[in-house]
């Protein structure tokens, strides 16, 4: 059974694509893809050498490797030009994957869609895309074993039109995740109020020091938390 998170990013994936799982540790997306009949050709690259075996194995046992390649290496280096349709990154944080696309920019002539999802640091994603002439054309947030994901879809195109039109500012919604805005749903509550009370936490601790870095600092806890209740309030 593949969790509703890799169900819900192979459910981007165009039918018939050549996708490459970037990150594909036991290759569960990938053989996933393959088995549900959504993809042509899987590439599964792997940096480490456990999981790089994991895939391998997976594929192996079963018997996909006349639709997939399991490749050891960093990020997209493992991908010759052209190669691929669909770049998947999940699973790991924002900077990580910024880092993956940003070294292997090369590697994207080509390719019509990305599908990323990063644990934290979506923003960072968001603003990779914005800078590298990626439009976003999706965005998800979901809810699976108490953790919140979300998954950002992006094609060639003019980045800042999904951030136009809305009441919030392109920075905000860099960091909200301006499809996410625009649903309101009970999952970007969640991640926000989450975040309101780890930064009370961090507000609380400032409180009860004396030392003058310790209030620059809660000024600065003050106003971003100021920024997050208004947010939260707008998603009740
Ligand atoms: N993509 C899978 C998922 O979403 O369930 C696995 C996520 S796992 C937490 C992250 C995987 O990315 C690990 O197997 C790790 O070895 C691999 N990884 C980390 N940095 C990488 C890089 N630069 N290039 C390729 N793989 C990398």
């Amino acid at each position: 059974m593949i969790s509703k998170r890799l169900e819900t990013i192979a459910n981007y994936c165009p039918q018939g694509a050549k996708v490459a799982d970037i990150g594909s540790d036991h290759a569960l997306l990938a053989a996933f893809l393959l088995t549900s009949g959504t993809a042509s050709y899987v590439i599964a690259g792997e940096l480490n050498e456990g999981p790089f075996q994991a895939a391998k194995k997976q594929i192996d046992n079963l018997q996909l490797h006349q639709r997939a390649t399991v490749r050891k290496g960093d990020g997209l280096a493992v991908l010759a030009p052209q190669e691929v349709d669909v770049i998947c990154i999940a699973g790991m944080g924002g900077q990580l994957i910024a880092s993956i696309l940003e070294a292997g920019k090369d590697k994207l002539d080509g390719v019509s869609r990305l599908i990323l999802q990063p644990n934290v640091g979506a923003d960072t994603v968001r603003r990779w895309l914005i800078h590298n002439g990626w439009q976003l054309v999706a965005e998800t947030i979901m809810e699976e074993d108490q953790i919140i994901y979300e998954i950002l879809v992006a094609e060639p195109g003019d980045p800042l039109v999904p951030y136009t039109g809305q009441d919030r500012t392109v920075e905000e919604l860099i960091r909200i995740g301006p499809f996410l805005w625009r649903e309101h749903s009970a999952a970007l509550r969640k991640k926000w109020q989450a975040e309101q009370q780890k930064l009370q936490y961090v507000a609380k601790q400032l409180q009860q020091s004396s030392r003058e870095e310790a209030k620059l600092r809660l000024d600065e806890v003050n106003r971003e938390l100021q920024w997050i209740e208004e947010v939260v309030q707008c998603l009740q």
